[in-house]
């Protein structure tokens, strides 16, 4: 479809940092080869933790699901090949913390053998059964965000889907693996997306790629010239016109306001790695085993490489010739990436790029200076936030307030800490900040949850107490009941004890009359059994 006549947007704020992308552009996508052992976090997305399937010492086939989604708020879990399960423990998790996360580790058998794959009957499923399969095949948003992608291929409820727009603006320096995916596969990234579309009933899908990617534009296009419903869209180079918001902006010109979705608004956003798993799972059958990554940093040949989750990241910068002096590697790019607690932690769904990252390259932090008030940071803000009152509020740990200033809507980006005079790390407070709500909220969920649980038992004790008294008295009712029966012809309580009473003052006389010869009780026995 002709792109020239859309109208393009700007979005408020962004920066231009270097892109070092030209690097690790030379040479095509290569597949990794298998290393010695995959370690597969159960936990790769947002939502649930998938349940294990698999124990030690069984043999798994590649795509064999080894854990199962968790809910419908999860996304299933697959051997990235043939082999056998030697393990499920906790292993150190991709991730800044240096946390462990149940793991499954594979030995590999060398084979490589897919379980037996066909593709989806995606034309006659119904749009449930479809979500599901994808659910189970493990698709989840592969931009960075990891979110379920089933959960947001639905079509709106209240606003009907317009526009589905596909993410390659892949703004971040230094990473190129979407690039280098739509110069190679465009095809396959349009069948991905015409199911998308299908699925969300959009009536246009627009593909926004960065001006600075010339070959992936010129493919995309000559891919899509045939499909009317398809765009591909140059835009104009400027970090982060990655961000989700903000391509919507450049391609639609609506902006989407602070705690609103973009659905809201009948748009709809994925990565084009997100489109290329959704055709390869449909289309072939094939669950989400792997992803192009990017390696790139203080390596002899920087490229791209087709990576199986789990393999562990020390291998896998090994392919490109990892140079002496790596002080670590860096997930992701140098504005929005984390440094890895460890060489060996697994490659994961949201690793899009691993930087072997060297003192020159990532030189250590200016000391901080204070804040001048000067403005730079809102002025570069994409999001329209005021940074530095996110700032000042977290820094005093004043979280409530800095909530009031959206500190939520903040995406991370560190455009306001690029262009900081006064040094200030202004990302890693709002981390901070972002952590210590999400801990509070958890302490006090977890606070309620006890107090729930403690009035629950309570009720239970004197529900117990309760049952236990009625059954006494009910019991007690029915020997009554049964005394009154054996009475025989007593009218009446009031009779019957009468009776009683009388037979008991007899026998009480004559057991006064023989008192001298014979104890009391067997004279009280004897009135009892003269009747
Ligand atoms: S750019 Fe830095 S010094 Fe200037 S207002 Fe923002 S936080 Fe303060
Ligand atoms: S990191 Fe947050 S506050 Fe800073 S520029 Fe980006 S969105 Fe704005």
């Amino acid at each position: 479809m002709n792109a020239a006549l859309r109208k393009l947007f700007s979005f408020n704020g962004g920066v231009k940092p270097q892109t070092h992308k030209a690097e690790s552009t030379r040479t095509p996508i290569v597949p990794l080869p298998l290393p010695p052992v995959f370690v597969v976090p159960l936990h790769q997305s947002v939502g649930g933790t998938p349940i294990p399937l698999v124990k030690p010492g069984q043999k798994v086939l590649k795509g064999e699901r080894i854990g199962a989604a968790d809910g419908n708020y999860s996304a299933a879990i697959h051997a990235p090949t043939s082999g056998t399960v030697v393990a499920v423990e906790p292993r150190t998790m991709a991730h800044t913390s240096g946390l462990s996360m149940l793991s499954v580790v594979i030995e590999p058998d060398g084979d490589d053998q897919w379980l037996a794959t066909e593709k989806f009957p995606f034309q006659s499923a119904a749009p449930d059964e479809v979500r599901d399969y994808l659910r189970d095949a493990g698709i989840v948003g592969l931009g960075g965000a990891v979110f379920p992608s089933h959960m947001k291929l639905k079509p709106g409820k209240a606003t009907p889907m317009k526009t589905l727009v596909i993410n390659g603006a892949e703004c971040e320096p230094f990473i190129t693996c979407d690039d280098m995916l739509m110069r190679e596969r465009p095809a396959e990234i349009l069948r991905g997306i015409c199911i998308m579309r299908e699925l969300l009933q959009a009536e246009e899908a627009v593909v926004g790629i960065e001006d600075n990617k010339p070959e992936a534009i010129a493919s995309m296009q000559t891919a899509a010239a045939t499909m009317p419903y398809v765009q591909v869209v140059a835009v104009p180079t400027r970090y982060p016109a990655g961000g989700a918001k903000q391509l919507i902006r450049v391609l639609t010109g609506i902006e989407v306001p602070h705690g609103q979705r973009s659905t809201d608004y009948g748009v709809q956003c994925f990565n084009v790695g997100t489109a290329y798993a959704i055709h390869e799972a449909i289309e072939l059958g094939r669950p989400l085993i792997s992803r192009i990554v990017t390696v790139a940093g203080h390596v002899d040949t920087p490229r791209n490489y087709e990576v199986r989750f789990g393999t562990p990241m020390d291998f896998l910068v090994q392919q490109a010739g990892l140079k002496t002096g790596c002080d670590g590697f860096v997930m992701g790019g140098p504005m929005m990436g984390f440094r890895m607690p460890a060489f060996d932690v697994p490659v994961v769904k949201a690793t899009n790029c691993v930087i072997a990252a060297t003192p020159a390259l990532f030189p250590p932090p200016p000391p901080e200076m204070p804040c001048i008030r000067c403005g730079e940071c809102a002025r570069a803000c994409p999001t329209d936030l005021q940074p530095f009152e996110m700032y000042w509020h977290s820094r005093a740990k004043n979280f409530g307030k800095a909530q009031e200033y959206s500190l939520f809507d903040c995406i991370e980006c560190g455009c306001c800490a690029y262009v900081c005079p006064s040094n200030i790390p202004l990302v890693d407070y709002y981390r901070f900040a972002k952590t210590e709500i999400w801990a509070r909220e958890r302490q006090m969920e977890a606070a309620d949850s006890a107090r729930q649980r403690f009035e629950a038992r309570n009720e239970r004790i004197e529900r117990e107490k309760r049952e236990k008294a009625e059954k006494l008295a009910a019991r007690a009712a029915a020997t009554r009941a049964t005394a009154q029966a054996d009475a025989g012809s007593a009218p009446s309580a009031d009779g019957a004890d009468d009776a009683k009473k009388a037979l008991i003052a007899a026998a009480i006389e004559r057991a006064k009359a023989q008192k001298p010869a014979t104890a009391e009780a067997p004279a009280v026995a004897d009135a009892s059994t003269q009747d």
